[in-house]
């Protein structure tokens, strides 16, 4: 193992490479970018390059120390993430890393405290860990890896040599479904695009009906159905969702004990709070994958390029025969849909409506871009 097997991020690894071999770390560094990028993965690398016995800027993934590293028993690499019913990285977590890192590395290398989803540290974990990285305790490296710098104090960030992670080429999603999820190829090559350079996303829909639940919905609208009783059909589907989300995060919640203990008042409110959460995020999945479909028939009817388009392996099911304006409203009505979701509106309310819009046929008044041929 080694930065070899991290894909796309050359920039990163250039950068983390020459800060191992020149052995001038910085003390806190920032791992940045979307989800499902390569980042922890980085991070891990990292924390092995930096105390292999090989030392030549990378992790030979041999010596004792990168297997230490890998069997997650090396004395000196320290692992915080959010736990707990809140998923937070609460100020006592801060306290014990940072009770353990004023003593040497136990190891003799360089102690790489690794700090997973950082933006979910609470305040006063904030303002804890501010302190150590003002006075950072030698031979010590912090690692903030999240998707979301904007929710770290400016004070933390400003102190944090950033490292942006970008999203992956499409060839090395389709080849990561296939190498280890032994997906077949028409179905890695369908998700990559969809997926948009993320492997989080590329899995998710990999596990999930979602996609198909959509398509069978476009459809739908495509052939006239009513979409009203499209729309009960949809949430019918995203009740059965709901309820799956809500007993999954029941389950786990009830399966941890909180220290500190809160009324029951309040856990009933966090639980409410985790599960409307999760259910928002669900929602607006689905209404990206609408926005892919309308987005690809406009894409089409300008004759862009296959490349261009997300749904490749449905290009036979996407309307030509456009009005590009039709279309624009549609897109602009996913769009607003996205936005009353975020607003917390009822799900049910906001897809009959935006069904309707969907539903509205376009046809027939194809407005095409000078000098193109209509029919392609
Ligand atoms: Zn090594």
């Amino acid at each position: 193992m080694s930065f070899s097997q991290i894909r796309d991020q050359e920039i990163a690894l250039r950068l983390l490479q020459g800060m191992c071999r020149r052995e001038r770390i910085p003390n806190g560094l920032l791992f940045w970018g979307p989800d499902g990028v390569g980042k922890s993965l980085a991070a891990l690398e990292f924390a092995k390059a930096v105390n292999c016995e090989a030392r030549n800027g990378d992790a030979c993934g041999q010596c004792l120390s990168c297997r230490k590293i890998t069997n997650r028993n090396h004395g000196d690499i320290l692992y915080i993430a959010p736990e707990g019913k809140g998923r937070l990285i609460n100020v006592k977590a801060i306290e014990s890393m940072t009770e353990m890192v004023i003593y040497r590395p136990f190891e003799g290398g360089t102690r790489v405290v690794l700090i997973y989803d950082a933006d979910r540290m609470h305040e006063a974990a904030q303002n804890k860990f501010l302190k150590t990285l003002e006075e950072p305790p030698s031979k010590t490296v912090f690692v903030l890896i999240t998707t979301s710098p904007r929710r770290l104090l400016p004070t933390i960030l400003s102190r944090c040599h950033r490292i942006r992670f970008r999203a992956l080429q499409e060839a090395t999603v389709v080849q990561i479904l296939r190498e280890k999820e032994q997906c077949s190829e028409t179905r890695a090559l369908a998700i990559a695009p969809l997926a948009q350079g993320s492997m989080t996303r590329a899995l998710d829909l990999l596990h999930s009906d979602r996609r198909e639940a959509v398509l069978d919905i476009i459809k739908r609208l495509a052939s006239r159905e009513d979409p009203l009783v499209v729309s009960e059909l949809f949430t019918a589907h995203l009740q059965e969702k709901e309820k799956q989300i809500t007993a999954e995060l029941k389950a786990e919640w009830s399966g941890k004990p909180e220290e500190g203990g809160e009324s029951p008042e309040m856990e009933k409110e966090g639980l409410e709070a985790l599960v409307a959460g999760r259910i928002r995020r669900e929602v607006q999945e689905y209404l990206r994958l609408f926005d892919s479909w309308y987005r690809d028939e406009m894409m089409q009817a300008v004759s862009a390029g296959e490349a261009l388009l997300f749904n490749r392996d449905q290009m036979a099911h996407l309307a030509r025969d456009i009005s590009l304006d039709g279309q624009s409203v549609k897109l602009a009505a996913i769009n607003e849909a996205a936005r009353y979701i975020e607003r917390n509106m009822q799900s049910q309310r906001v897809f009959r409506d935006l069904f309707f819009e969907l539903a509205r046929p376009v046809t027939g008044t194809a407005l095409r871009p000078p000098g193109r041929q209509a029919g392609g």
